[in-house]
């Protein structure tokens, strides 16, 4: 088993995806620009280092989990030739294809096992150890990679060659704020023809109509407790990090000559709500646009 893993972004993701490799016995070297970061991190167990370079010295696995591709690339750039060869790296951010390739190209070009390795599941699931994994590389590199991944998810799934992790999430988030804003647009025309949400629910989570959207996250108050309707719109998902993904789709659908005109649409809906300042509520707020029913409506 690999012992000495070397985590680099421990915010919101990352902070509790690198505890959970420390309770599952893993000896974990972190570093983050951010000191109250590091600090939370510290207070979980990971053994801090002075930068990135100082992180990645003598670990056996280096995982990332950055903002963005500019940013895995320009830290990969810095830590890959610092790794020794045979060693494993793994990147669970969500990036853009591009950036994903010249990452693996990197790695490929140093002699390393690489995986892109993004999630779903939120920071509950980075919480509770419960993410889902999809994962892009050789089967060797997954099949390396198993132990740590298992400390941090339940559901680890191999989706091809280098770049089909990212590919995953992207196809995957892309159906999700699509489906979000299809069941926002139902809602608000229930109202408007006088059907209750609670029999619109009742019958729509049992018909055709019936998607993750609707069932585990519905996007109005009352008929799924636990969803962030429930609680004010407070993510959760922020629309912020919708639109990064639903904009990720758009680079690629471009770049792959895909046709995708609901993606396209669903990335102007959610460029409105954060040019209406929406960025930083769940993306479910999406019905609260939609309908008029923000508190800024007269913007909308
Ligand atoms: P975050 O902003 O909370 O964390 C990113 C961390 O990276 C920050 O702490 C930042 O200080 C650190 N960082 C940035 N540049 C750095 C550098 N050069 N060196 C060291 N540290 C650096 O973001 P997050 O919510 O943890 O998301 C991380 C990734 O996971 C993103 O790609 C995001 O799209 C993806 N993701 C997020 C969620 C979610 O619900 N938050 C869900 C699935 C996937």
């Amino acid at each position: 088993m690999t012992d000495v893993v070397g985590f680099i972004g421990l915010g919101n993701m990352g902070g509790p995806m690198a505890r959970n490799l420390v309770k599952a016995g893993f000896t974990v070297r972190g570093f983050d620009m951010v000191p109250a970061a590091r600090a939370a991190a510290a207070e979980g167990g990971v053994t801090l280092a002075d930068s990135a370079a100082e992180v990645v010295r003598g670990a056996d696995t280096v995982i990332t989990m950055l903002p963005s591709g500019p940013i895995v690339m320009t830290v990969w750039r810095e830590i890959v030739p610092l790794i020794p060869p045979g060693a494993l790296i793994v990147d669970c951010s969500t990036v853009d294809i591009e950036s994903c390739r010249a990452a693996h190209a990197l790695a490929a070009g140093r002699g390393l096992m690489a995986l892109d390795a993004p999630v779903s599941g939120g920071v509950g699931g980075a919480t509770a150890g419960t993410l889902t994994f999809m994962a892009g590389g050789s089967v060797q590199a997954f099949a390396r990679a198993q132990p740590c991944l298992a400390a941090m998810g339940k559901n680890l799934t191999h989706c091809g060659d280098a770049g089909a992790g990212q590919a995953a999430k992207i196809c995957n988030n892309m159906i999700l704020g699509i489906s979000m804003i299809a069941v926002s647009e139902a809602f608000g025309l229930a109202d408007r023809l006088g059907l209750s949400r609670q029999a619109l629910f009742d019958v729509a989570s049992k018909s055709s109509g019936q998607c993750w959207s609707l069932t585990s996250y519905c996007p109005v108050p009352g008929p799924v407790p636990a969803s962030p309707a429930n609680n004010g719109y407070k993510p959760g998902f922020a629309a912020a990090l919708m639109l990064k993904d639903l904009r990720l789709s758009q680079a690629a659908a471009g770049d792959a000559g895909a046709e995708t005109p609901l993606g396209q649409a669903a990335t102007a809906i959610y460029e409105r709500m954060e040019a209406l300042g929406l960025g930083g509520r769940d993306f479910s707020a999406v019905f609260e646009m939609l309908t008029g029913a923000a508190p800024d409506r007269a913007l909308v």
